[in-house]
């Protein structure tokens, strides 16, 4: 199988979409067709790792059944995830079932992708015949940043280098950063905020002199983006996943459809649901929660797609974007891949802000998504009462999550059984989360997290508590304007 820009143009393998990232012409790869169905019996009483292996081949075809086979085991290995159901569902009443993604290294759901990403790149490398070490350059404005070091460290053939603004993360972001293991791995802050770091970033990968000169020194450049396919495909392995054990469970019959709920920012979670819907996972409806920055909502309710508008910080700061770069991929099939469309689509975004889709698109959308939004106020409350009621801690991310879909049961009173996404452990949200559970005097980050062990009975993870005791390795920073020699001099060229 190939894949396509969703702008045109050439169709290139699996490993080259892997490795490019972005087309050239700006477009996101998608799979020229979607592979034939994957009924439950197929998944039926599997692993998650013999699951993973079933649709990850589906989708690359060029890569081998052993290649595959490496890239799972070295991902979703059992000291590397807190469970050894990978993705495990949480039923918190009879309609709804919580999928929690937070078990990784990182406790964040970005660990589900970039845990293998890192295995999927190294074997499209050698495929595609490229010698050099692969550098990945990242900036980061917090949860990507760890997550990528943490799947990059020490992988053959690899480096990672990453910056972050000295002035955009929280005390316990930058000390997972700076305490960062591994050999092939760098961490530096950059004076400013977090688009100063970005910019810079864009700068050096779009440096032909500059890129020229580390090829000579062996090195490529690389990103780890959540526009890469190879971050996007392993996202569709939990939702297929949890919906066969869902029925392994006898919670629902195998064409019984279900809801899913995701917290979006970047659309590629929720992106990922709708592809398992058509690899065979009977949905009903995709609700898209967003928080005060509600561009999506808006869109879905009305197709107006209006990024002109103030960026509100809030306290699920992971879904803090205002262009959300999945959407094209979804827009692209749901206007039987009309090139022309998303390209006058995406040309009218980046020179006006904002574009609308005609009626036909709209009324397509909305036949699959359904969507709300809330702020941070609401979202605390969520936290409060769901801890009330079921004794679960819900970080803020998936608490606007929860809101928005009790709000899509009050206005429709559908009662299909639902599965709702959890993207990140309460504890890497502490302060937000201890202050919605009823106690805001306590300032020390690991104070903290004890208050809420204390509090919910459900353990610390360990790769938290433990970075009170880890040195901080990394003590660089620098000016924008100086990232080029950082960069040599923790490659040491
Ligand atoms: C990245 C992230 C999201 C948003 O996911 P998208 O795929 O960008 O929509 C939500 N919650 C958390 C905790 C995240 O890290």
């Amino acid at each position: 199988m190939n894949y396509q820009s969703t702008r045109g143009g050439d169709m290139v393998s699996a490993a080259t979409a892997i490795v490019k990232g972005l087309a050239p012409n700006g477009g996101l790869y998608v799979p020229e067709y979607f592979p034939k169905k994957i009924g439950f019996d197929a998944l039926s009483n599997r692993t998650y790792q013999e699951r993973a292996k079933i649709i990850l081949s589906a989708f690359l075809s060029d890569f081998s059944d052993a290649e595959i086979d490496t890239c799972v085991s070295r991902a979703y290995k059992a000291e590397k995830f807190s469970s050894d159901k990978i993705a495990p569902l949480r039923k918190l009443n009879d309609s709804l079932h919580i999928l929690e993604l937070f078990h990784g290294p990182t406790c964040a759901f970005k660990d589900m992708a970039l845990q293998i990403l890192p295995h999927f790149l190294t074997t499209a490398m050698k495929k595609n015949g490229i010698r050099e070490e692969v550098t990945i350059l990242v900036a980061t404005s917090g949860d990507t940043g760890k997550a990528a070091l943490e799947g990059f460290k020490d992988v053959p053939g690899t480096r990672i280098l990453v910056f972050f603004p000295r002035d955009g993360v929280s005390r316990m972001q930058r000390l997972q950063m700076v305490t960062q293991e591994g050999e092939n791995v760098g961490v530096c802050a950059v004076d400013g905020n977090f688009d100063d770091a970005q910019n810079g970033v864009k700068s050096i990968f779009t440096d032909d002199a500059y890129n020229a000169f580390l090829k000579e020194n062996g090195i490529v450049l690389s990103s780890a983006n959540s526009i890469n396919w190879g971050r996007l495909v392993p996202q569709i392995v939990y939702y297929m996943s949890s919906w066969a054990t869902m029925v392994d469970n006898g919670d629902i019959s195998p064409n019984e459809e279900i809801n899913i709920v995701v917290p979006t920012g970047n659309f590629g979670n929720i992106l990922a649901a709708y592809y398992a819907g058509k690899l065979g996972v009977p949905i009903g409806k995709l609700i898209c929660a967003s928080n005060a920055n509600d561009v999506l909502c808006d869109f879905i309710r009305t197709g107006v797609y209006n990024r002109n508008r103030s960026f509100k910080t809030t306290i699920s700061p992971s879904m803090d974007i205002l262009i959300s770069s999945n959407l094209e991929r979804f827009l692209y099939d749901i206007t039987g891949k009309d090139t022309d469309k998303i390209k006058d689509y995406m040309q009218r975004l980046s020179t006006e802000g904002q574009y609308s889709v005609d009626h036909e698109t709209l009324s397509k959308m909305q036949e699959i998504l359904w969507a709300g939004s809330c702020d941070d106020a609401i979202t605390t409350k969520t936290i409060q009462k769901t801890f009330d009621k079921y004794g679960y801690v819900a970080d803020p991310h998936t608490a606007v999550a929860l809101y928005v879909y009790e709000e899509y049961v009050k206005e429709t009173g559908d009662d299909r059984k639902t599965i709702l996404a959890s993207t990140a452990s309460p504890y890497k949200f502490g302060k937000s989360v201890l202050n919605a559970i009823g106690c805001n005097d306590i300032d020390d980050d690991f104070a903290v997290l004890d208050a809420i062990q204390e509090k919910s009975g459900m353990p610390i993870p360990a790769s938290l508590s433990a970075l009170q005791t880890k040195n901080e390795r990394f003590s660089d920073a620098c000016a924008p304007s100086a990232m080029r020699d950082m960069i040599q001099s923790l490659l040491a060229l």
